[in-house]
């Protein structure tokens, strides 16, 4: 992604009312929030010597020719083509314009930050959580239509839980465009759309889009554009018909420049191979991901067949996200990994699982959503986050290195998994972890008034308490499923 750009005739390039007070030393600038990446200068003027001493003298500046090229730091600004302190100057010391800047950045509008693919060659990505499920509980979604209008009707609802994964730690937070092809957005008088009016697919995409882009702001998170499941597939539109929904989500994030492409949640592996190829040769790294369980597909492919056809599409990144639990995933996707792997297939392993567990499930095709209790009583299956500290060790070990969670997966189960993996990140943590202790290490205290906290401050105590349901009776899996 990063490569040398010429930006020649700087005059032009950057009008004066961009520019910065003549003569901003460089380490101001590199104390700027801006991003900052390094160019080479090529000055051509004048520079004033001994001006001070002289001028008290009551003499001008002697003057020196410069004409060379020097490493500067030059600061990108969103919608400027480039922001830097010394472009040029005429003060009365000196009198010279830079000529030429090479910058070391493709992109004059975003700071130079690692791809997916470089960051999961270096060791494991942290996803995001759980949005429309989430949003339905805060009352700005409803629940059955799952109004992925929330875009339009409440940003600032949306922008606050990408706020609160991004300080979780998550390295991604994906743009809110699930389900948001205009084959099913709703119609002005479905429920739940209180805009009065048909959404767009373009509309809908690009501000999910902006609005991630305007929280991650300059920090280094990435940005995540995904498509899912259509209508048209489902009604045998065929492969034309459905690749035209995911192309028109495709021109908005790329007009809005995400940094990575995802499909995700589909439930027949046919499907996920036309968003591949539509997702292919964007110039963006693409992951797939099914919804399936251990018995494969909706069409009865099995997991790692499913796995390995999307490798051979050209998906970087395989894997499951949404209808199984933590434990249920573990298990299809290792089946995924032995197919790839017989294969000689060795494309990037994602999780994002379902974050209430329902191990009676498993062997269906719909998992959660199989429940008597879904989608109004599960608060009782939702995973601890010391269940997700053992499902992300469990899933590294797998070899997974993209992990992530969805429906039921909040902030601070993206905090574990933050914090599960910082010791294979160098460290890294997000600034919810000052707020949080891992395995109850903050619950440490001397105050007689507060001994109901002593003794809660180890791994081990956590790990011996078995949460209880707290209604005697019930059951602790459901004999009958909603549906079978
Ligand atoms: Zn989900």
């Amino acid at each position: 992604m990063v490569s040398i750009g010429n930006i020649s005739n700087t005059k032009n390039a950057a009008d004066e009312d961009e520019l910065e007070p003549a003569a901003v030393p460089s380490t101001n600038v590199m104390r700027r929030s801006r991003p900052v990446v390094m160019g080479l200068a090529s000055f051509r003027g004048e520079v004033g010597g001994g001006s001070r001493s002289r001028a008290k003298a009551g003499r001008p500046p002697a003057w020196h020719r410069i004409d060379s090229t020097v490493l500067v730091a030059v600061t990108t600004v969103p919608g400027r083509a480039f922001h830097w302190g010394m472009l040029h100057s005429s003060s009365a010391r000196s009198r010279f314009a830079v000529e030429s800047i090479a910058l070391v950045t493709v992109n004059k509008n975003k700071m130079v930050k690692k791809g997916l693919l470089e960051r999961l060659q270096e060791g494991p990505v942290v996803g995001d959580g759980s949005y429309i499920i989430t949003l339905e509980k805060r009352g700005y979604v409803m629940a059955g239509p799952y109004t992925t209008e929330v875009i339009i009707e409440h940003p600032e609802a949306v922008k606050q839980l990408h706020r609160e994964f991004m300080r979780a730690g998550a390295d991604v937070l994906q743009a809110l465009t699930f389900s948001a092809t205009d084959d099913r957005l709703s119609s002005p008088d479905a429920p739940g759309n209180e805009t009065g009016k048909s959404i767009t697919c373009k509309e809908l995409n690009s501000q999910a889009c902006a609005i991630v882009k305007e929280v991650v702001c300059d920090g280094d998170v990435l940005v995540c554009g995904g498509l899912s499941n259509t209508p048209s597939y489902a009604q045998g539109k065929g492969k034309a018909a459905v690749q035209q929904e995911f192309s028109k989500q495709v021109d908005s994030f790329m007009e809005q420049d995400v940094d990575f492409l995802l499909a995700e949640f589909f439930g027949y592996v046919e499907e996920a191979e036309w968003a591949i190829e539509a997702l292919k040769g964007k110039g963006k790294p693409v992951a797939c991901t099914l919804r399936i369980g251990p018995t494969g597909d909706d069409s009865g492919v099995s997991p790692g067949e499913c796995a390995v056809r999307m490798a051979k599409v050209g998906a970087d990144v395989v894997g499951l996200n949404c209808r199984f639990d933590a434990n249920t995933c573990l298990k299809t996707i290792r089946m995924m990994k032995d197919a790839l792997e017989k294969e000689g297939l060795s494309p990037y392993l994602m999780v994002q699982p379902n974050g209430y567990l329902s191990p009676e499930t498993e062997q269906t095709k719909d998992g959660w959503t199989s429940l008597p209790e879904f989608p109004f009583a599960l608060e009782t299956r939702q995973m601890t986050r010391f269940e997700v500290n053992h499902f992300v060790r469990a899933a590294f070990d797998l070899g997974v290195r993209y992990i992530g969670g969805c429906c039921g997966f909040e902030p601070h189960h993206i905090r574990a998994i933050s914090e599960e993996l910082s010791p294979e990140r160098g460290g890294k943590l997000g600034e919810a972890s000052k707020k949080h202790r891992p395995w109850g290490g903050a619950m440490k205290s001397d105050q007689s008034e507060r001994d109901f906290m002593n003794g809660k401050d180890t791994r081990e105590y956590w790990e011996s308490v078995k949460p209880a349901l707290g209604r005697p009776g019930f059951p602790d899996v459901q004999a009958k499923l909603f549906r079978q």
